[in-house]
């Protein structure tokens, strides 16, 4: 049986603001930004404000400091984003804003949201600088001038240190994901840094949960902020959660059960333990399944590659913890499976919120073994209401072919240092290769590599005319990357 997702709720923002006004409508069009900025958001997709957008775009534009707190997927990034970029200057060249990030993946992750939203403005450069990287390429790029630049803590410290960051010209100050970079120990580190910037300057912080240490951050050189606050809260609609009976020996068949049941084509299974994650994956490879594990050992590399294949939709199922699967920013994401219901229920609130984003509905299945009710009795409380049981027995596998994720990543040696652009790729798949655009799925172009989402019927074909052909006047070494149900 192929179970359709349930039909998206419309306009129920679950939104909670001391003065918001339940009438005003969601339009971008109210807010003052310039036309073209208007005419790119239409582009992009983004029809209407997400909540927190509608409660903090209007007042970071007027200026104000903010402390904004909303779950993860809410949209926090264009909320301050659109603010810094519409106070910019792209004829000057100097350094006006700068985004503090706790990893250099969300720091990558702000940077290509940033420039997305830049596109319909003047040519914006927007800089990242992380640790894990050399600092020499960064100290070259910033002497070619960078308006925007998003770091993580340690690194902009050793840049201000050194002397080749010059925060003189600065306009905006955004922390995000502040709880996070509080959990990592960034205080001190925010705070130099925040001293080394001009005073006149507005300062805007970003947060998922709201820690007793945000507090003392803000009072540390926040003026007179504003205080926005979207309560956790899903639109019931959006997510449907179902809970299953099992015994510890019946936990990871199951989830191989559910994939074959409902076919959703990624899937986000948290496990408790890292150990977990390594027998789970055991046992979907078994199956046939292609799925990938996000653990704390990988090596960056390795951790991109994986986040760059379940993005794309080259991966069905990624495993992980909720460290490792801290801040990621996946969407259509249709299913997430707790492999072990948490005992922490503000945890279970925020895993299940990773389905149901933005305007899609999505999956939350949840299996318990017997001594894990007391759990299951707290998140019903959490809920207010009563949650649903389902039995293993149900769950039939679906006639036909096993689950394959649609698309297979494409890996190309050469990236942004070969002048790579995204474009470049979909024109040559396109053009000379002959497939058609709708073959040819999401493109990442990193410093060195690049990786392009093909079809996985054209898989093969796709990477011998890549081999066979050029890009950018040059030949390129292609590789398909590790696919188990290929
Ligand atoms: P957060 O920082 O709150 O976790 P993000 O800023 O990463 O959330 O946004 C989550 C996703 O929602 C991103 O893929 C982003 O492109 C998308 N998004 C943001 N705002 C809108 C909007 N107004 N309409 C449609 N999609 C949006
Ligand atoms: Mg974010």
């Amino acid at each position: 049986m192929n179970t359709a997702l349930p039909a998206t709720a419309k306009d129920a923002p679950a939104t909670e603001r001391a003065d918001a006004d339940p009438a005003s409508s969601l339009s971008f069009d109210q807010l003052p930004l310039a036309p073209a900025t208007l005419a790119n958001l239409q582009q992009l997709g983004y029809r209407q404000m997400t909540p927190i957008q509608a409660a903090s775009l209007p007042p970071a534009l007027a200026g104000h400091d903010l402390i904004a707190q909303a779950k993860t997927g809410s949209g926090k990034t264009a909320a301050f984003a659109l603010c810094l970029l519409a106070k910019l200057n792209p004829r000057r060249f100097a350094v006006q804003a700068l985004v503090l990030c706790p990893t250099r993946e969300l720091a990558d992750q702000v940077a290509q949201e940033i420039r997305r939203l830049a596109r319909g403005a003047d040519n914006i450069k927007v800089l990242t600088l992380c640790g894990g990287s050399t600092m020499r390429p960064q100290m070259s790029s910033l002497e070619h001038g960078a308006h925007v630049v998003v770091g993580t803590p340690g690194r902009i410290m050793d840049h201000l240190q050194r002397g080749s960051l010059d925060l003189a010209a600065l306009d905006t100050l955004v922390l995000d994901e502040a709880d996070r970079m509080l959990d990592m120990g960034f205080f001190d580190d925010i705070v130099t840094v925040a001293k080394a910037c001009p005073r006149e300057r507005q300062t805007l912080l970003f947060s998922a949960t709201y820690p007793e240490g945000i507090a003392s951050l803000s009072r540390a050189f926040l003026r007179q902020p504003q205080q926005i606050t979207l309560l956790e809260q899903h639109e019931p609609a959006k997510i449907r959660q179902r809970f299953y009976e099992v015994t510890s020996d019946q936990r990871l068949a199951a989830v191989a059960l559910l994939l074959k049941h409902y076919r959703p084509v990624s899937t986000l299974a948290f496990c408790n333990t890292r150990q977990q994650c390594r027998d789970l994956l055991e046992v979907l490879r078994a199956e046939g399944f292609v799925a990938l594990a996000l653990h704390g050992e990988l090596e960056q590399r390795e951790r991109d590659q994986v986040l760059v294949q379940f993005a794309n939709r080259s991966c069905s199922v990624l495993v992980a913890t909720d460290v490792a699967a801290r801040g990621l920013d996946i969407d259509q994401l249709e299913a997430v499976i707790n492999v072990d219901v948490t005992p922490d229920t503000e945890v279970h609130v925020h895993r299940i919120g990773r389905t149901g984003r933005v305007d899609q509905a999505g999956w939350a299945f949840s299996l318990v073994s017997g001594n894990q009710m007391a759990r299951v009795d707290n998140i019903e409380k959490a809920l207010g209401h009563e949650i649903e049981w389902h039995c293993l027995s149900e769950l039939q596998t679906a006639p036909g072919k096993p689950l394959a994720p649609p698309m297979v990543t494409l890996l190309i040696l050469g990236g942004r240092k070969e002048k790579i652009r995204p474009g470049d790729v979909l024109g040559a798949l396109t053009g000379e290769a002959g497939f058609s655009k709708e073959q040819v799925g999401k493109i990442n172009v990193t410093d060195s590599t690049t990786y392009v989402a093909v079809a996985r019927g054209i898989a093969r074909e796709a990477l011998r005319k890549l081999s066979a052909g050029t890009l950018k006047g040059k030949k390129v070494k292609v590789h398909l990357l590790q696919d188990k149900a290929g």
